[in-house]
């Protein structure tokens, strides 16, 4: 883990394991919609009303057994089902380490098939997010089998990563494709990684202008940061992409202001999605994962500003 510069967000991080569920809840509920479906739907529903769709992550840990990752599946399952039942504008986001990708990746392939096949039956659409480096390639070999069966398939592009770009001209060569672009969440070296601020932006943005310029299927653009926002923004002009062609895509609970500046100047945006009764582990390997993100966790405990304004409290879940 990297060493945190800020004394108050070390003592945090190692503090997190011994504080009560409570009080980690209170920070934590920015960013997860609670530990249901039904309450994860609700919420959803909050933001189609208001111009936005969504993508679903049911919270999970690494699956360890295959009894954990049927478990994880059939999260996934029965919530494709009550989205349609639902009628809601809403896909799902899965990590391939929990369908067992890490312990028997043959069984993770079948999962993946099964939740991809779900999607299609009810016109729904499969986001593969992309983990850490140690299964970049796996998981784009996976992504690569599904999208030759099922057109509602999309997997995910980490700019911080030396070899994307080589990723994305040999995917984009290979047929339509259906990419998120973005930072990347991982503690990765300088030997595969980008480390700068910056040289992390200009991949970035090389990225999308590469996608752009082919004319993928679809653009996903998941970031808060306003200047990749803003050279997306161009890019989406220069091309006339059409708002079937992209979408900007977002963390719940994170730069809202500039969220909604983009729905009321007409862009498509999909709000990414957690909920799920491992959301005390997820937060804190996030933590863990990027001791960066305690610098906003801080900041969300001393603010005591909780839901979005306008949607439905996460109750149920309270401290
Ligand atoms: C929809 C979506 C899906 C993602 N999927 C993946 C994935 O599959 N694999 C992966 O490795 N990573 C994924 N990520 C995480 C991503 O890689 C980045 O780590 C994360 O989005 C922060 O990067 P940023 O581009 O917003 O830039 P940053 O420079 O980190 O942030 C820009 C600004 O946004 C605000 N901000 C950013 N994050 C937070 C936060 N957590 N709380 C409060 N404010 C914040 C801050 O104001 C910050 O200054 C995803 C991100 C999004 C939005």
């Amino acid at each position: 883990m990297k060493q945190l510069k800020n004394p108050i967000n070390r003592a945090l991080v190692s503090l997190l394991p011994w504080m009560p569920r409570g009080l980690v809840w209170r920070f934590s509920r920015r960013y997860i919609a609670g530990e249901t479906l039904r309450e994860a739907l609700d919420l959803v529903a909050a933001l189609n009303q208001s111009g936005m769709s969504a993508t679903l992550d049911v919270l999970g840990e690494d699956s360890t057994t295959p009894a954990q990752a049927e478990a994880s599946k059939r999260a996934y399952l029965t919530a494709l089902a009550e989205i349609g039942r639902r009628g809601l504008d809403c896909n799902i986001s899965v990590k391939l380490s929990q369908m067992g990708l890490r312990f028997a990746p043959g069984a993770c392939r079948e999962i993946a098939r099964e939740l991809a096949a779900a999607a299609h039956s009810y016109g729904n659409f499969l986001r593969i997010d992309m983990e850490d480096s140690s299964v970049t390639s796996a998981t784009l070999d996976i992504y690569r089998e599904l999208r030759r069966e099922f057109a509602g398939v999309g997997t995910v592009i980490q700019a911080y990563l030396r070899r994307s770009d080589a990723d994305v001209r040999a995917l984009l060569a290979e047929g339509p494709t259906n990419l998120r672009i973005c930072k990347g969440i991982y503690v990765e070296s300088p030997e595969i990684a980008f480390q700068g601020r910056e040289e992390i932006r200009a991949s970035f943005r090389a990225l999308l202008a590469r996608l752009f310029a082919a004319g993928a299927v679809r653009v996903g653009i998941a970031t808060h940061d306003p200047p990749i926002i803003a050279a997306a923004c161009e890019l989406i002009e220069a091309h006339r992409t059409l708002p079937a062609g992209y979408e900007f895509q977002m963390l719940l609970g994170v730069a809202e202001r500039l969220r909604a500046e983009l729905v009321r100047a007409g862009h498509p945006l999909r709000v990414y999605i957690p909920y799920g009764e491992a959301w005390f582990a997820y937060s804190y390997r996030r933590l863990r994962e990027n001791p960066r993100i305690a610098g906003h966790i801080v900041r969300n405990l001393f603010r005591r500003s909780l839901p979005p304004a306008g949607y439905t409290s996460n109750g149920g879940v309270t401290s």
